[in-house]
């Protein structure tokens, strides 16, 4: 049954009736990667995967939501501060509170809510969960006052307060400002942001999820950041973004060699991102997977956040003879993003499946995507 059938349905049978339909969406990053904390550029776009909701306001002071696909129910008062027990009942909670917190209004409301965005694979799911919410609620009680950047904040500031992830702003930000066949590169620093198309007719965006995550017992995360701030120090700009790879060389005599290569992929991930940008207005997607493999490559070889799992889904890519490949999220474990012609797709899902089963005894879940709208009223 169809996403907007299903949630109607499963509505009319536990409110009566029928409310708006909203919608948002999980998110790919084509390139820019550990370039947040650096200043840098990411590359996001809204993806075809999406967290749908049916919602209506109920004129009492209670939200009361359903989850069709955790087959779960909560109810709590607008003016509750306690958070919901259950992890998907949070972050609509801590939407709800975000918006109260910002003098937003907010009343009670009913709502059915569904999705087809895989979870924990990193197409951030709660992110099109909380935009979902937030766009909504921003629809129906503030006119759409709350501008669109704000309901980014109002996601991350949910995932921070109310579910323990310290994360950026790009996932939500990619939620709320997706757009049908484009990609967006959001400076880290500024906040601005521009669109460019993304239409690579004849191939497809392809996920491979290695299905592993390696919990590392320091944290390399930490150290990683360390690095960069060390080496920007040393050549006296506030972060690596102000860097060019000719200070970097000069200055490499004061540098360890591990801080050097660290700031090496940075530095290079910079600009990868902004050939990408001139080759997808030139329309050249060849350049496009070469720069993917060339992250992949920096991001193992550079800041070493690979491992055997995505290096192994990277080089099956490059024997199929796929455009580009790269390791897509922070690294240990997730997935691989690919560019891929048409032609080998089925050759390359087939291989991926197969020679990963083989030599890790589980199989990849694999992802087509599409790039597409982000946020909206249906
Ligand atoms: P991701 O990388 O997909 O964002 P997270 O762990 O950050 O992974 O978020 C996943 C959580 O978001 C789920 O555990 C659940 O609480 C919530 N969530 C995502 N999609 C749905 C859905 N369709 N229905 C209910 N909850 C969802
Ligand atoms: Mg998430």
């Amino acid at each position: 049954m169809e996403l907007k059938e299903k949630i109607a349905n499963d509505f009319a049978t536990r409110f009566g009736g029928e409310g708006n339909f909203y919608a948002s969406a999980g998110r790919i990053n084509l390139i820019g990667e550990h370039t947040d904390y650096n200043g840098g550029f990411v590359f996001p776009g809204a993806i075809d995967k999406m967290i749908m909701a049916e919602i209506r306001p109920n004129g009492c002071d209670t939200v009361r939501v359903r989850s069709i696909d955790i087959d779960d129910y909560t109810e709590f008062g607008l003016n509750e501060e306690d958070a919901p027990q259950q992890s998907w009942a949070r972050y609509i909670f801590g939407v709800c509170r975000e918006i109260i917190k910002r003098g937003g209004t907010l009343k009670g409301f009913d709502a059915v809510f569904a999705g087809n965005v895989p979870l924990g694979a990193g197409l951030s799911s709660s992110a099109a969960l909380e935009s979902c919410f937030a766009f909504a609620l921003n629809d129906l009680f503030n006119d759409n006052s709350i501008d669109r950047f704000e309901l980014a904040r109002i996601g991350q500031s949910t995932e921070h307060n109310y579910c323990g992830v310290n994360c950026g702003i790009m996932d939500q930000f990619a939620s709320v400002f997706g757009k049908k066949d484009h990609l967006m590169r959001l400076d880290c620093r500024s906040g601005e942001f521009e669109y460019f198309p993304f239409r690579p007719e004849g191939y497809t965006l392809v996920l491979v999820d290695s299905v592993v995550k390696h919990e590392l017992a320091d944290s390399p995360y930490n150290r990683r950041r360390e690095s960069c701030e060390r080496v920007a120090g040393r050549l006296g700009v506030e972060t690596l973004r102000d860097a060019t790879m000719e200070m970097l060389d000069a200055a490499r005599a004061d540098i360890s060699d591990e801080d050097y290569r660290r700031a090496r992929y940075v530095i290079g991930e910079k600009q990868r991102v902004l050939d990408v940008c001139d080759a997808l207005v030139a329309g050249d997607y060849e350049t496009v997977g070469e720069r993917m493999y060339q992250t992949h490559r920096g991001l193992s070889e550079d800041y070493e956040v690979s491992c055997e799992e995505l290096d192994f889904l990277n080089g099956l890519a490059r024997e199929c003879g796929v455009t580009g490949s790269r390791i897509m999220g922070g690294g240990f474990g997730g997935c691989t993003i690919n560019l891929v012609k048409n032609e080998l797709l089925e050759k390359f899902t087939g291989e991926a499946r197969r020679q990963f089963c083989e030599r890790y005894g589980h199989e990849p879940k694999i992802h087509e995507v599409i790039i597409s709208d982000g946020a909206r009223k249906l």
